[in-house]
This record gives structure tokens, sequence and C-alpha cells, in this order.
């Protein structure tokens, strides 16, 4: 069986290395992979969101499913395309995956459903925005583009100034294009972050292991946002009970609201969630797994990722088995020095033979490394996701930076308290 991932980071590198183990052994490929995918599967010059592109080799190779892991292609239908050709592929399609590519969208289904998130209103017209942020008292308050901004769209305004720059920044200098055309303006909840990735055939919810990401580029939760510096699970914060609530108050009826839209998910439904004094609370929904949240997760995944991938394509999730092992899993990100502004590319890395650590103990999924003349070097912001599993999130912790440190490359920078947070919490 042929399958292809499209994309070519470290969720990327996590999803196919967890194909690797599936009994049925498929062959792997990648569109387009980096320099450490290509040690696992053929990867093909084709970028993610080149729909066409990605259709005409799936046709081409007689690929027979297809894992469509960006959000930008889910988003541009990349799943109906394929679909068009008779190929099925694992992810939304393109009415689904507005949940991810609308904030207003998602709003207005929150609240029509009935699902708990924060108050707001949502607005097409800068001028009205300014005029609600002008009678608006309380802050901080939160001003986000409708569409995707790769993870920047979102601004906490802690002052009515803050909120007017953010308002003529996103609306009227476009600073995030096309995706700033509409803004949601809301409220600020406080709480511990929760990100749950679930599976989902449209019929039935399956959660996978809660994660922790560390979005700030500095220890501490200081500096400017990343796309994630690191990440652990299960989350602590995340207790049974918990579980349970977000089960029957945003879970089932998200996907219950997509049916009753006429807009059936089927794919990985992730949920950005907080865990307010009022209860938990959606932050946000993505249409695809996190990253890095999906490089902790995956690895605690006992079930085969291609059967469970499939039965969410074809429905049949119900009669699959989902099980996650009880350890738990840190993953520390390595950045290229000054990610997630200006960096340089093309540093040689070391310490890595094959894309791997030499002794093993952890997992390198590969994000921003290519292949020069066969000499590994670092082509991104985010270059590697160091994992590591144990019994213990303590031990992985220490096993994850352990490994860590037998990494190297000119200006790396990575957080030193990846999982304090959540081992201060146990
Ligand atoms: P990504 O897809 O990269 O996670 P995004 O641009 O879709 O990001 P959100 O996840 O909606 O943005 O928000 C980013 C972060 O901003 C959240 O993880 C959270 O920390 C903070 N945030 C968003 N909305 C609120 C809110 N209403 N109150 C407090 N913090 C918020």
């Amino acid at each position: 069986m042929k399958v292809l991932v499209v994309g070519g980071g470290g969720r990327e590198h996590a999803i196919i290395r967890k194909l690797k183990e599936s009994p049925r052994r498929p062959a792997l490929y990648a569109a387009p992979g980096n320099g450490g995918i290509a040690s696992d599967a053929v990867c093909v010059p084709i970028a993610a969101t080149d729909v066409a592109g990605v259709v005409s080799f799936a046709v081409q190779e007689g690929i027979d499913y297809v894992v469509v892991a960006p959000d930008d292609p889910l988003v541009l239908g990349m799943v109906d395309a394929l679909a068009e050709k008779g190929i099925p592929a694992f992810g939304p399609n393109k009415a689904a995956a507005i949940l991810e590519g609308s904030k207003v969208f998602s709003k207005n289904l929150m609240k029509k459903y009935g699902i708990p998130t924060a108050a707001y209103e949502t607005f097409a017209d800068a001028g009205e925005a300014a005029a609600y942020v002008r009678a608006n008292r309380k802050y901080p308050l939160v001003v986000k583009a409708d569409g995707l901004a790769l993870g920047k769209g979102v601004l906490i305004c802690e002052d009515e100034a803050a909120a007017l720059a953010a308002v003529k920044s996103i609306m009227e200098d476009r600073q995030f294009g096309a995706s700033g055309s509409r803004i949601v303006i809301e409220e600020f909840l406080t709480g511990p972050e929760v990100s749950v990735l679930s599976f989902t055939d449209g019929k039935t919810v399956v959660p996978m292991v809660s994660s922790m990401d560390h979005k700030r580029a500095l220890d501490g939760d200081r500096g400017l946002n990343t796309g994630g510096m690191g990440t652990i699970a299960p989350n602590p914060y995340y207790t049974p009970q918990i579980a349970q609530v977000c089960m029957e108050t945003i879970f089932k009826p998200t996907v219950a609201a997509m049916n009753a839209e006429g807009r059936p998910f089927k794919g990985c439904l992730y949920f950005g969630l907080m865990l307010t004094p009022d209860g938990p609370k959606v932050i946000e929904y993505n249409c695809r797994f996190g990253d890095p949240e999906t490089q902790v997760v995956l690895p605690l995944l006992e079930s085969d990722l291609l059967a469970v991938m499939q039965a969410a394509t074809n429905g049949t999730l119900a009669q699959t088995e989902v099980k996650f092992s009880g350890q738990s899993a840190a993953c520390v990100v390595l950045a290229s020095g000054g990610y997630p502004q200006h960096y340089e590319k093309g540093k040689p890395i070391t310490g890595l033979a094959d894309g791997q650590l030499p002794g093993g103990g952890a997992t390198v999924y590969h994000a921003g490394t290519a292949l020069a003349d066969n000499v590994l070097v670092t082509s991104g912001g985010r270059v590697l996701g160091v994992t590591a599993v144990a019994d213990s999130l303590f031990d992985a912790v220490a096993a994850a930076y352990g490994a860590a440190d037998q990494i190297g490359f000119e200006g790396l920078h990575r957080r030193s308290d990846i999982g304090q947070k959540a081992l201060a919490a146990l």
C-alpha cells in the first residue's frame, strides 16, 4: 500500500514515523518532506499547498491513501480534489476545514450550539470595530484576524491604544492579507491551557492523550510567540473529571454541530482549551494535528495509526481500537538563533547519524532541515524536535534534555524549562 503524507515539518515526521510502525508496512512518500524525513520516506519536491501538483503525483504514482497534515491545503480543498480522482485522504474536506479557516465561522458555530467559548463580537468594518473598542472598558482585550495567519493573527491588547492599533494593522494595513477582512474581538480568559487532539469520523470522536504547548520563545513564557518551543503529554491539568466535562460540553457537541451545518468533519479535530474558573472553554479549533503537540502525542499511541486514520475516513472509528500507553512524553524544540524573527539557514548539524541520535533513548523529529551535498543542515526556524518517552514526566523531560545536549549547530536556541510548569502542577 502506498501512503503519501503532505507537509514537511516535525508534525509530518512524527506521523511518518508512526505510520512506519504499521503492521501493513506501507510504502511511504512525503511532499515535500525534509532532510530527516528523507531517511523514512521518499520525498517528492512538491509544495504542500500545491493542490494540483499533489493530486497529479498521487494519480501518477498510484498512491492508495493520502494524509493531508497542514492547515493550508485542507482549507484550500486538497481532500476534495483527491476525492474527485477517487483517492481517499485523511483530513476534513474544504467545507469542514472552515472550522479553522474562519474564526468568525467557528465563533458563530459555538454561539449557535451553546459550546463554551469567550464572549465576542465579529466585524467586517474597521470603523465599527474601532467604535466597539472605544466603548470597551475591560482590558486585556483579544483581537483576532478571521483567517489563517501562521499562528500570528491573535493580538492580546492591554489598553485601548493597543486594541485600536491591532484593528488598524489587521483590517486596514492588511498585515495578514485577506485573512484580516473580518475580525473577532473577544474577552480575555484566564486559566491553564490544554491541547486535545482527537480522531473523528463525523460520528464518533476519540480524544487522544492531552498535551501542553510552550508557545513563547524564551524561558518563563517570555518573548515572542512562536509555532511552539516544546510540548509535554499528558497535561496534568486535564484530569479525568475535566475530560468528561469536555467530552459532553465541547467534543461531542462540536461534531454534532458540524453535522447539523451540513459540514461533517472527518480527520483530526484539535481543541485548544482554556480551563477557566467557569469551566473549560474553547480558545480555538484546528482542523489538523498540532505541531509540536503531535511530537509527544503520537509516540504514546499504541494502536496502528494507519488503521485509525482509515477508520476516520471510512466512518468506522467506533469499531477501531485507539489505545495510548500510560507513559509520558516530552519534546524539546531546537530552533535557529533569532527565531521567530530573522535567522540564518544552512548551518551544519552535529551529533546525528542518519538523522537520529546514535545511542537511541530519544527520537529526533526533523522540522527545518535539509540535505546539502549529503550534509544535514538547518533550513528553517524550528529545526528539530527531540522527544523522549518515559514512565514519568520527570524522566521524560530529563531524557529529552539529555538527548538534546548531544545535538549542535551554530546559533542553536532552545528553552530550558519545557515541562517545568507541568511538573510543578503534578
Ligand atoms: P495557532 O493556530 O498557532 O495555535 P492562532 O493564531 O489560531 O494560533 P489562537 O490559538 O486562537 O491563535 O490564540 C493563540 C494564543 O493566544 C492562545 O494559545 C492563547 O494563549 C491566547 N489567546 C487566544 N484567545 C484568548 C482569549 N480569549 N483569552 C486569553 N488568551 C487567549
